[in-house]
């Protein structure tokens, strides 16, 4: 098949960037999900710009200020101004597309507080907000179905890339098992995040990482791995999100003593402290021993808002805790405890979203990447809450529009597509072929323990040694894993097996990017090395597969235009 564009990736990014294609130049949108199921669908607290309804002397610079205070100085500040200085207006085109925000009391889009932003700056769909986008754009890309071919339960193989030019992919067709490529002139990797390394996620069973490592596997390198989101409120055991729109509309909380501990934290900001500050106070709570009795949960307790809000602003929240625990937060405080959310690292990109392949931000030709599985960077080793739609939104749209250039003078490059497909059968049916008795299972378990416990909110060099130690094993444990169903239609063993290989290579880059970086930032913090280095770690990591499978670390600087920095006091 041959599409002058292939996008794979359905969430906000991909949309984003396909509609400003569509009806342009002929779009194929490649997804392992039915694009409405993509993880930007779960997204429930809102989507940041400086819109200034609630508090009228908000601006795109106090937005730009907080964003990099937030990232603790790892993000790049030309990168944040674009965002920023975006925001407003695509909120506004999100909304006359078709989203539909919840009101104030004068009929403007409503907003609330979230962590780490100095005003009331996050517009939202009562706590469904990543539903109302998501919808929005799909309905709108449904529009250009001439010139639009979804590929929908389509499993992305591996990236055609070759002498520094993208050329399509290969995928599979999950409900066949066919294998099959499409040659394209440019490509666009907008397939999320990675959260589902961990035991304890936010992130959607699809959040494994496929596009980061079929850009690595081509020696492509990534950014900052080492920085992974814990969210401070999950729901104890199971992980779903909380959402801190919870916490932006006055929820507390609180310890086993019924204390609200954030004072001795944060003492004026509180529960709206950014997110790596509140994780580390709760994780820190629960490891001395100030649980709720003891336990690994502290609480939130959102009673103190009253039913009518819940109900009006919290709706889905309240049903969450309902459905998974048994517990009404109208009448009950929620467990929570940290989870893993969100990937700040990922593939190295330009403004225009182009991958970039060294220090000095060589493009790949017909390369590029928007959304979470990108890093720009603008969350540096910290997001704020909301930032990430907004990330989605605008540089997807902006991945869009330097495409549609990019490809009016752009050619087919060759692809040898029997053999394209030959070597992709060929590793399934090593796969499927094996006789060893390894279990996935097991494996995929023992990795998500290992990242959760020695790679998560508290990292040190003991303890990353013995992740890197375990991930290494498992990683040649995997290469005799058994698979039990033989067969091609619909094969969720095999594709489960797939993602479970891409977890443990990404997992390795993380671990040793963490045991690589010697200090303290944003989300990354070490007990053996607790203070930020600017001196030293004021970079980007940029982590290599070499040819015979070793992992090289090369580093870039930030950028700083406006912002010098400073301590970081909430
Ligand atoms: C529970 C939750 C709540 C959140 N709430 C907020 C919030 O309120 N505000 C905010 O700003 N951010 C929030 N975030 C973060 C935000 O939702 C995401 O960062 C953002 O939506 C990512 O969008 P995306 O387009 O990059 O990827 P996604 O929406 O995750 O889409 C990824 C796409 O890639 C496709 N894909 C992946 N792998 C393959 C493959 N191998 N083959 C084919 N297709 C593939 C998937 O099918 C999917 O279509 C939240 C995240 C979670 C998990």
């Amino acid at each position: 098949m041959t599409h002058d564009v292939v996008i794979v990736g359905a969430g906000l990014a991909g949309l984003n960037a396909a509609i400003q294609l569509a009806g342009k130049v002929d779009v194929a949108i490649v997804t392992k999900v039915y694009p409405s199921r993509s993880h930007s669908g779960a997204a429930q607290g809102g989507v940041a710009a400086a819109v200034a309804n609630l508090e009228s002397d908000d601006t795109p610079e106090l937005h730009m200020y907080d964003t990099i205070k937030g990232s603790d100085y790892l993000g790049d500040q030309d990168a944040i101004e674009i965002m920023v200085n975006e925001a407003p207006e695509t909120v506004i085109e999100m909304e006359r597309l078709g989203c539909v925000f919840s009101r104030d009391e004068e009929g403007r889009i409503a907003q609330r507080a979230f962590g780490g932003h100095s005003r009331k700056r996050s517009c939202y769909a009562a706590d469904r907000t990543g539903h109302s986008l998501l919808h929005a754009l799909f309905e709108q890309s449904m529009k250009h179905d001439a010139n639009l071919t979804v590929y929908s339960e389509y499993f992305l193989l591996s990236l055609i890339y070759k002498e520094g030019v993208a050329r399509g992919v290969v995928m599979m067709n999950i409900l066949t098992g066919d294998i099959e490529v499409i040659r394209a002139k440019a490509v666009l990797f907008a397939t999320g995040g990675y959260g589902r390394a961990f035991e304890i996620t936010s992130n959607a069973f699809a959040n494994t990482g496929d596009g980061i490592v079929a850009a690595y596997r081509q020696g492509i390198p990534l950014q900052d791995m080492e920085c992974v989101q814990f969210h401070p409120t999950g729901l104890y055991g199971v992980g779903i999100l909380v959402s801190e729109a919870a916490r932006g509309e006055g929820g507390y909380l609180l310890n086993g003593k019924g204390e609200r501990f954030m004072e001795k934290y944060a003492p004026s900001k509180m529960e709206l402290a950014p997110r790596d500050i509140v994780s580390r106070s709760e994780q820190t709570e629960i490891n001395e021993g100030r649980g709720i009795n003891g336990e690994n949960y502290v609480h939130i307790d959102l009673r103190h808002l009253g039913r009518e809000t819940i109900l009006e602003r919290l709706p889905q929240i309240r049903q969450l805790g309902i459905d998974f625990l048994g517990i009404d937060c109208i009448e009950e405080p929620l467990p929570i405890q940290p989870t893993a959310h969100y990937s700040m690292g990922g593939i190295p990109v330009n403004h225009d979203c182009q991958v970039v392949v060294d220090q000095s931000g060589t493009p790949a030709r017909g390369f590029f990447s928007a959304g979470e599985c990108a890093c720009v960077s603008v969350h540096g080793a910290n997001r704020l809450g909301t930032n990430s739609l907004l990330e989605a939104l605008v540089f997807g749209k902006r991945a869009g529009k330097a495409i549609l250039k990019y490809v009016q003078s752009a050619e087919f490059e060759d692809v040898n597509e029997n053999e394209e497909i030959a070597n992709a059968r060929k590793s399934l049916d090593d796969l499927l072929s094996s006789a060893s008795t390894e279990s996935a299972n097991e494996i995929r378990t023992s990795l998500k323990e290992t990242m959760m416990w020695k790679c998560g909110v508290f990292r040190d060099k003991e303890k990353l040694e013995q992740a890197l130690e375990t991930v290494l094993e498992l990683s040649a444990r995997y290469k005799n894993i058994r698979i039990a169903d033989k067969g091609k239609v619909f094969n969720t063993e095999l594709q489960e097996a797939l993602e479970l290989g891409n977890l443990l290579e990404f997992s390795e880059v993380i671990v040793r990017g963490a045991l690589a970086r010697e200090e303290s930032r944003g989300a990354h913090f070490r007990t053996d090395f607790p203070k930020r280095d600017d001196e030293q770690w004021m970079k980007h990591t940029l982590a290599y597969k070499g040819p015979d499978g070793s992992l090289q670390f090369k580093y870039k600087p930030v950028i700083i235009t406006r912002y010098q920095p400073e301590e970081r006091k909430y």
